[in-house]
């Protein structure tokens, strides 16, 4: 008889002797059995234990026999043998099972931590999209990246500070948080990501109170500096806006230098070199210098295809011909986020029109070759400020003489209502906050309602950029 028969019938004579026999000697003895022959007469049952033969023999041969009897209708001789292979085998096969028990185990454990850990990272602002594994490297931000990722797994023992410098939509808020998400991931270390713009509007809040009320400006204060001097990892974005704001920048560098002193890591990003940033006193902008100092640089081609194809991925879009990625990747070259932007408008349009996304419908929605006609920012702020006998740097610069802020309003307007460059963009190329440039395009608009003069100088403006 062939073994699987064999074993056939031994699990059907088990399975008889289950009901018979008491579970206490069931389990232990008789169910690890294994049936290896029935050839003349004699069945051969091997055991992996040498005392489980002589305990069967002298206290359940009997019914074992019985049940041999009923199931082949004769006597049947039954060996119960000691196997030293099949002692082993087994034992490794417990082994092994007990080696994936405690893998599934240490699984669960890590997946319950890291579950505690994501909504503690999503807490701390953290965007679980901005990680290590899906930042494009290519020659412009290969060093960033290097650096970014050597901070992340060993803060302090590298480059402190470390300063991101690049222009805006390059990833620098990107490598930052993934730095911050490896971190809080990892577990031990406590983290504290901010904006600049948050460390401003948290000091002026721990500070606003009167001097009758003293006690709760220390109690507030006390509060702001647990916040963020009690950290290990201090991730300060956009570190250009503290410009001019002469109390913060004070309570920044102290910030900073106790986080130092107690080897704490610091990371700065800014679209600005800290040589670039003359309003910020020399003490402060050494600090910034002190660890090292990054840039990077508006990604290659191939590397911009490469970001389409993963936000496409990422957004589960098929079937989008490398073309249409090449055509937003040739017009789109200097802001990942304008780059993605694009993308992310073709697909939406794609997706309400219902149309499948060729190279001649990218081409219908972007119309790049005509934007590309247009006059760029840089060009309006040079025709404004050559109408109004200013230079460029006055437009750019933080003056608040009236006429230079009046020329600085109507370059944000022209961008925006007759270019429809993005709020962002025209607040990279002013050196302005997003919502200074919101503002000062209301203004002008109302402004424009009820001042003729104004109308006139801007029509005059809009002839001699064509776009009239
Ligand atoms: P910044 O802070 O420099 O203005 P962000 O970090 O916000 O720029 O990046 C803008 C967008 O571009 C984000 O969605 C980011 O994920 C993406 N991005 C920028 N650079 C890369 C890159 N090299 N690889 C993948 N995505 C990138
Ligand atoms: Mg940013």
């Amino acid at each position: 008889m062939n073994t699987v028969e064999v074993k056939k019938i031994w699990e059907e004579i088990k399975s008889e002797l289950s009901n018979i026999v008491p579970e206490s000697s069931y389990g232990p003895w008789i169910a690890p059995l294994e049936a290896v022959s029935f050839e003349d007469n004699q069945f051969t049952l091997i055991s992996n234990a040498a005392f489980a033969v002589k305990y069967l023999r002298e206290n359940h041969y009997k019914t074992i026999l019985d049940c041999f009897r009923n199931h082949f209708g004769k006597e049947i001789i039954v060996n119960i043998e000691f196997n030293q292979e099949y002692a082993d085998k087994l034992k490794k096969e417990k082994q092994k099972e007990e080696r994936k028990l405690q893998k599934e185990k240490k699984e669960e454990e890590e997946h319950n931590r890291s579950i505690k850990n994501l909504s503690y990272v999503k807490s701390l602002n953290i965007n679980l999209r901005y990680r290590f594994d899906n930042f494009v490297e290519d020659s412009n931000n290969k060093i960033a990246k290097a650096a970014a990722e050597s901070v992340a797994k060993n803060p302090t023992a590298t480059y402190n500070p470390l300063y991101i410098q690049g222009g805006s939509g390059l990833g620098k808020t990107h490598l930052m948080q993934a730095i911050g998400h490896y971190v809080t991931l990892k577990g031990n270390l406590k983290v504290q990501c901010i904006k600049t713009e948050d460390f401003i509007n948290d000091y002026v809040n721990s500070t606003r109170f009167t001097p009758n009320q003293n006690k709760n400006t220390t109690i507030a204060m006390n509060k702001f500096r647990n916040k963020y001097r009690n950290v290990d990892i201090l991730l300060i974005d956009d570190i250009q806006f503290i410009e001019n704001k002469q109390k913060c920048i004070d309570e920044l560098f102290h910030t900073l230098d106790t986080l130092y002193n107690a080897n704490k890591q610091i990371v700065l990003t800014s679209d600005k070199l800290p040589k670039d940033l003359p309003e910020i006193p020399k003490r402060l902008r050494t600090r910034f210098e002190q660890g090292l100092v990054v840039e990077i640089k508006p990604p290659e081609f191939e590397t911009r295809v490469k970001i389409l194809k993963n936000l496409a991925l990422e957004k589960g879009v098929e079937n989008i011909p490398q073309e249409v990625f090449e055509y937003i990747a040739k017009y789109y070259k200097d802001n990942v986020r304008e780059l993605e932007g694009a993308f992310t408008k073709v697909n939406a349009y794609s997706d309400i029109e219902e149309t499948p996304i060729t190279l001649d419908y990218a081409k219908k929605v972007l119309k790049c070759e005509e934007n590309l006609a247009k006059p760029t920012i840089e060009k309006v702020i040079e025709t404004v400020a050559d109408f109004y006998d200013l230079s460029s740097d006055e437009i750019k610069s933080t003056s608040r003489v009236q006429n230079i802020s009046n020329a600085r309003s109507l370059v944000s307007y022209i961008a925006r209502e007759k270019l429809q460059n993005s709020y962002e963009s025209i607040a990279t190329a002013l050196n302005k906050r997003h919502q200074t440039i919101t503002y000062s395009v209301d203004k002008t608009k109302k402004e424009l309602k009820i001042n003729k003069n104004l109308n006139t100088e801007l029509n005059k403006i809009l002839k001699i950029l064509s776009l009239q």
